[in-house]
């Protein structure tokens, strides 16, 4: 699985130099700090906000024995189906298996990163199945045949002119680069789908333990439709996904739609209780819950990390990230992608294959500071860290480490080494960038920092020579 960690080391550091790119995430994300900068402001206390949103998800993950038991209940009694799956595979299956049950042909889906993790697109593809993405982001990258950028804005690092190129290779369409007729394009094609789909699939925001029902929040109204028109709707999600009261919404929404994009709320929050009821008009004649495992289950039995199951997926922590914002989302080349990705790939999907992700980090914090669930992003990567060098440890790092430390505690030792090498880096010149430079790669993109002649102590010394007596009381 080394291959998973080169290709993220190959795409970002191909990525790293399309400055073009980059510059779009840039004044993508500048608007988007702007825009959560004032609503966060409407809060009357967004710190207290957030110490009660960990605190509600706190007792939703630590109770989960109580709570999920308690919203299948209540689901069940609302008439929807419930299935259970291990694992991405099983997942899969039970939606084939649903399709094939009702002759399904054509599928439409909202945007769901849990489906996302199963790799349904591909599985229904594989049975020959039509699948239409009908979120505007998740359509323009469908149509490009590339995964999601980001959690939230699927489509961010494409300009409005490169999705006018890929609309009118795909549909039969002029080009334009003006948005709002994009927009339009994307409606039209789309509107007749909803209705002529067997099957709609969704994912779900929120599980509401007291109700039973499930909270799908977005901004296009596409996921309304999807849940709606079709005669089958399919939710995915994550066990972690439950929440204990309906009043737990009323924070959370807003604080999803703020962490998120900088919206006070989003444009459409439903709550699904159940399949179409005999007196009712419209809704789905079936609706299927898959509540997915996936190895959350094995997070859940570890105290240290059980919080990274608080997630509820803004992605804020991505658009904070340097690293985010400079390798970009498909670096990772994985479903979640920014520091929660790099936190939680790792545990499901194997440390051995994904820890180098816990590299992919700076360490700065900033993930940690504005995580509304206050996650504690940057102690999580450290963490990861010291597993993934206890799995592997690096003897030659391990010996100069131990080297370095003889030395660095003693001075009368360490001054003649530091000497040495003060006079050896001169020699560096002559073999800087030569296959046998020990620092070749770490100078691909930094300068070796220049040893003093004199140490700080020793210069030290000679300018407490030079201050007055009263300065040096
Ligand atoms: S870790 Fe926190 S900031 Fe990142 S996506 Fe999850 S909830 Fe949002």
């Amino acid at each position: 699985m080394k291959s998973i960690h080169r290709k993220f080391i190959k795409l970002s550091r191909r990525l790293i130099q399309d400055n073009n790119r980059r510059q779009r995430i840039r004044n993508a994300l500048k608007g988007y700090e702007a825009k959560r900068g004032s609503t966060i402001e409407r809060f009357q206390n967004w710190e207290a906000a957030r110490q009660v949103a960990a605190q509600i998800k706190w007792e939703a993950i630590n109770h989960l024995d109580e709570f999920l038991p308690q919203f299948v209940d209540n689901a069940t009694k609302n008439g929807m189906k419930i299935h259970w799956a291990d694992n991405s595979y099983q997942a899969q299956s039970i939606i084939l298996d649903i399709a094939q049950k009702n002759q399904a042909k054509t599928v439409v889906k909202s945007k769901s990163m849990t489906t996302e993790e199963i790799s349904l697109n591909s599985a229904l593809k594989k049975k020959n199945y039509t699948v239409i993405e009908t979120d505007l982001g998740e359509l323009i990258v469908q149509l490009k045949n590339e995964p999601p950028y980001h959690l939230v804005f699927p489509s961010m690092h494409l300009s409005k002119e490169e999705i006018g190129e890929i609309f009118a290779m795909h549909f039969d369409v002029g080009l334009t680069h003006d948005p709002e007729t994009l927009t339009q394009i994307a409606r039209e094609q789309l509107r007749l789908k909803f209705l002529q789909a067997d099957i709609g699939i969704t994912g779900v925001n929120f599980a509401v333990a007291e109700t039973g029902a499930i909270c799908i929040t977005e901004n296009e109204g596409n996921a309304r439709l999807v849940a709606t028109c079709p005669r089958i709707h399919i939710a995915v999600m994550g066990i972690e996904k439950i929440i204990p009261r309906m009043q737990d919404l009323a924070l959370f929404l807003p604080m999803l739609a703020t962490s998120g994009s900088g919206q006070h709320l989003t444009a459409y929050n439903s709550l699904y209780f159940g399949p179409r009821k005999t007196h009712e008009q419209d809704g789905p004649e079936e609706l299927h819950l898959i509540i997915l495992d996936n190895q959350r289950t094995t997070l859940l039995a570890r105290p240290h990390q059980r919080e990274l199951l608080h997630c509820i997926r803004c992605g804020a922590c991505l658009n904070i990230c340097p690293v985010f914002q400079n390798a970009g989302g498909h670096a990772y080349a994985a479903p979640y992608q920014g520091p929660i990705g790099s936190v939680i790939m790792p545990y499901l999907r194997g440390i051995h294959s994904w820890k180098h992700l816990a590299k992919a980090s700076t360490l700065c914090g900033a993930c940690t500071e504005i995580c509304p669930v206050k996650i504690n992003l940057h102690h999580h990567l450290l963490d990861l860290r010291e597993q993934a060098y206890r799995l592997k440890r690096n003897l030659l790092e391990n010996s100069l480490f131990k080297l370095y430390t003889l030395y660095a505690l003693n001075q009368s030792r360490f001054r003649p080494i530091l000497r040495l090498f003060y006079y050896l880096q001169n020699l560096h010149k002559f073999i800087a960038g030569k296959p046998f430079d020990p620092f070749r790669r770490w100078c691909l993109r930094r300068e070796l920092p220049r040893l003093r002649r004199h140490s700080f102590r020793s210069f030290w010394r000679r300018q407490r020579k030079n201050l007055p007596r009263l300065m040096l009381k």
